[in-house]
């Protein structure tokens, strides 16, 4: 035998359920850590070793010190007390699903490449459409078809492209007027929209950010005015983002008004749903997809609320070709019989990096494990949790809602002002026991609090307003 430095099959063996069992007793004991990490920057580096091994280490040496020193510097995202930002949600079989896509180590980047990477990727994806009853358009059988990307930011930035190549398709110089094109979002839409515009190489004084109502949703007719406006002055409008669920107040863009103010104008429709768009799976949240028919491509993140380790985010694009002829640059090296008859789809074309993994693997076991019914059943509870937190702020004589509670995420505030709120936050982070983080809703500091963690259940959202209470009553007298 040759000499080898590598894990053996046996070994692999035994530290692999020596990990899965690390990650179940983890996933026992989650509540006991602080649920934000409590350390100071630098803290954690200043505990690792100065230099690599020279020689490798034991594998139990490597856990034990994930213990001692990575987990004192971790956010417990899958504390059932984790109410920041969004959920960032796993689940058993996503994570299991996972290990397997890194076993098989595939590289997914043609159908020749590995071809059940490819067709589960586009079966599930039509899977998803109908959980969420997304428009036929958005099918691979009909014109469109879906697609996992990392991340919503992705998503938009491909659509971007895709609504750019559209919009100059017949034109030349296209350098010139790519200067002209200017895109649409709200004010409240994420930042990935703005980033996107940069990196399409546009003309960043050219996206504009739409006045909102008083529900924080884009105002169709500031849209229809400025549009007209920018058509006046030269300007070629082409692309709108609007949001299903803002990132700050979960704020739904009402899609039936702007969908045919984009028609009318040929300007492409990108739906952003990150996290809200898993509320479709219920018949009863399906409103928030009203009028998602005008829509050129939609995305929402299965990693944020529906039980998927991240990266997943589903991509889908009502004709496929646009956003092919966008991204799709062709090497000898690549070319093979499969992809030239036509009859398959290379997933490359879809997205910026060349390679990708099999992400369509956690997605089919989670979709498998749950069924429908357990999926929505979770997504329903969830809400339920946020609505009866909404009712306690709406009875408590100190505390008032900052803006509509659609779904799973509650915008609410100390009715003492600014400061006290930005105190409150940071007294309640520093316990340990929850974790919320804010946003600024017309000028006013905000609490968010977000009900979309796997284990979150009646007892964790309880004890959060409860401690929310407490700590507002101490800090008032203190
Ligand atoms: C979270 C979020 C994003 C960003 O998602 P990534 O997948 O991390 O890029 C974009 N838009 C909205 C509305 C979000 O809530």
């Amino acid at each position: 035998m040759e000499k080898s430095y590598h894990m053996t099959p046996d070994e692999f063996r035994r530290y692999g359920r020596a990990v899965i069992d690390w990650i179940a007793d983890y996933y026992e004991q989650v509540e006991k850590y602080p649920v934000m990490s409590q350390v100071q920057p630098g803290e954690i580096r200043a505990r690792l070793p100065h230099a690599p091994p020279e020689h490798g280490e034991a594998f139990e040496t490597i856990l034990a010190d994930v213990e001692r020193l990575i987990l004192p510097g971790i956010t417990h995202w899958q504390s059932p007390n984790f109410f920041a930002y969004f959920p960032s949600n796993t689940s058993g079989p996503a994570i299991l699903g996972e290990l397997l896509s890194a076993g098989l180590g595939v590289q997914g980047m043609l159908w020749i490449t590995s071809p059940a990477c490819t067709e589960l990727e586009t079966h599930v994806l039509d899977w998803v459409a109908e959980m969420l009853d997304l428009p036929q358009t958005f099918r691979s059988t009909a014109s469109g078809g879906g697609v996992i990307q990392d991340s919503a930011s992705s998503a938009t930035l491909c659509a971007l492209l895709a609504a750019r190549e559209r919009a100059l398709r017949n034109s030349s110089p296209k350098a010139k007027l790519r200067q002209r094109l200017v895109a649409y979002t709200s004010t409240q839409a994420h930042s990935s929209v703005e980033k996107a515009v940069r990196i399409a190489g546009l003309n960043p004084d050219n996206l504009r950010f739409i006045e909102v109502d008083d529900t924080y949703a884009m105002r169709p007719e500031a849209l229809a005015q400025r549009v007209a406006a920018d058509q006046a002055a030269g300007l070629l409008p082409f692309f709108v983002s609007a949001t299903v669920g803002t990132t700050s107040s979960n704020a739904i863009d009402p899609l039936p008004q702007i969908g045919p103010i984009c028609k009318q104008h040929d300007l492409w429709l990108h739906v952003d749903a990150a996290m809200s768009g898993t509320a479709a799976l219920c018949p009863e949240y399906r409103f928030i997809h009203a009028g998602l028919e005008f829509a050129d491509s939609y995305c929402f993140n299965p990693h944020k609320w529906m039980f998927t380790n991240f990266d997943c985010d589903c991509f889908y694009i009502a004709r496929k070709a646009d956003l092919i002829q966008a991204l799709s640059v062709l090497p000898e090296y690549l070319r093979n019989q499969a992809s030239e008859s036509g009859a398959v789809i290379d997933y490359r074309d879809w997205q910026v990096p060349l390679g990708r993994r099999f992400r369509a693997l956690k997605l089919w076991f989670v979709i498998r494990h749950y069924g429908i019914a357990g999926l929505q059943h979770h997504v329903r509870r969830h809400i339920e949790l946020a609505q009866e937190f909404v009712r306690w702020v709406q009875d408590s004589p100190d505390f008032e809602l900052a803006a509509p509670a659609p779904l799973n995420l509650v915008c609410f505030r100390h009715k003492a002002g600014d400061e006290f709120n930005r105190r409150l936050e940071d007294a309640l982070n520093r316990s340990g026991k929850l974790y919320l983080t804010h946003t600024v809703l017309d000028g006013r500091y905000t609490l968010r609090l977000v009900v979309g963690q796997t284990q979150t259940e009646k007892q964790h959202v309880s004890a959060a307003w409860r401690q929310i209470q407490e700590t507002a009553a101490s800090l008032l007298s203190s």
